[in-house]
């Protein structure tokens, strides 16, 4: 439970961040909260880690040409509070209080969480279900990709090498949506064992997005079609088919609470 020796750096812009990536075998340190554990368990061993959490720039929450506009480095607490997330994207706050714990939620942020990618992580549901999408920044500048084509993989997503979150942007919903975020959690971490998040539209448009029962979280437009379709994972926490069954439950509970 000893990683191996590396360097660390405190970048303090999103420049400087990117610069230091470039050299060698780094990786960006964010909350901490999935790189740790894993540079623990020797599963990850960058030889130098780049801290962004206390690049301001890459925090905060604001409203911008009808879009909230979500630093990647804010925490998951951060998002459940605060006042515009509330009012105006409130799925988000529903999300982000059911993340881990009250150690985890003040650590973790939502651009560590979507790089990490990780298979039952809650922040890839989100995204999805709101049509978002994610901004990052490489050395050839910035770029903006589509939650929908974001994930591709077991903990594999569309960044490039050396590229960083910077921001979260969501389409503010029109008046009328209703969303919810309903998590069947494994009891210790909190994880989704299946997490669905759906949003309808006034005009009737409904997104639906899973979590926690394939490879990377994904966009059920079709659910019942999508559902016959999907490889179920199988672990010591519940079956495949354990798992197919909550999905449709809480694909259930998730229309019940919007339609
Ligand atoms: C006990 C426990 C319970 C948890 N429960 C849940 C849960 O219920 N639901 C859930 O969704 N998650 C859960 N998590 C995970 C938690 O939300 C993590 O905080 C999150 O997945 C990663 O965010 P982080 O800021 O800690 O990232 P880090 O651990 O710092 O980084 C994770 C990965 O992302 C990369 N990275 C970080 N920030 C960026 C960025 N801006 N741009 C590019 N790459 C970046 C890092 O290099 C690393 O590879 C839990 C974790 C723990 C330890």
């Amino acid at each position: 439970m000893i990683p191996v020796a590396f360097d660390y750096q405190k970048a303090k812009t999103v420049d400087e961040a990117i610069a230091a990536l470039s050299n060698g075998n780094s990786k960006i340190l964010a909350g901490g909260h999935s790189l740790l554990p894993a540079m623990k368990l020797r599963m990850s061993q960058p030889s130098k880690l780049v801290d962004i959490s206390s690049i301001s720039a890459l925090k905060g929450i604001k409203e911008e040409d009808g879009e909230i506009v979500i630093g990647a480095a804010t925490t998951h607490a951060d998002i459940a509070s605060e006042k515009l997330i509330k009012n105006k994207l409130s799925i988000f706050a529903e999300g982000a209080s059911m993340i881990g714990d009250v150690q985890v939620r003040n650590h973790g942020t939502i651009g560590g969480s979507l790089a990490h990618a990780d298979p039952a992580g809650d922040w890839p549901a989100l995204v999805l279900a709101v049509d978002a999408t994610i901004e990052a920044q490489g050395k050839n500048g910035k770029r903006r990709i589509k939650a929908t084509e974001f994930f591709t993989g077991l903990f594999s997503t569309a960044l490039q090498e050396n590229e960083i979150i910077i921001a979260i942007r969501v389409p503010i919903p029109p008046e009328g949506t209703k969303a919810t975020y309903q998590k069947f959690s494994q009891p210790a971490s909190r994880f989704a064992i299946v997490g669905c998040a759906v949003v309808r539209f006034p005009d009737g448009k409904t997104n639906i997005a899973f979590t926690g029962i394939s490879d990377n979280a994904f966009r059920a437009d079709n659910a019942e079609a999508a559902l016959s379709a999907v490889i179920f994972l199988s672990d010591h926490y519940a079956s495949a088919e354990y798992r197919k069954h909550l999905a449709k439950v809480y694909l259930k509970k998730a229309l019940q609470a919007v339609v």
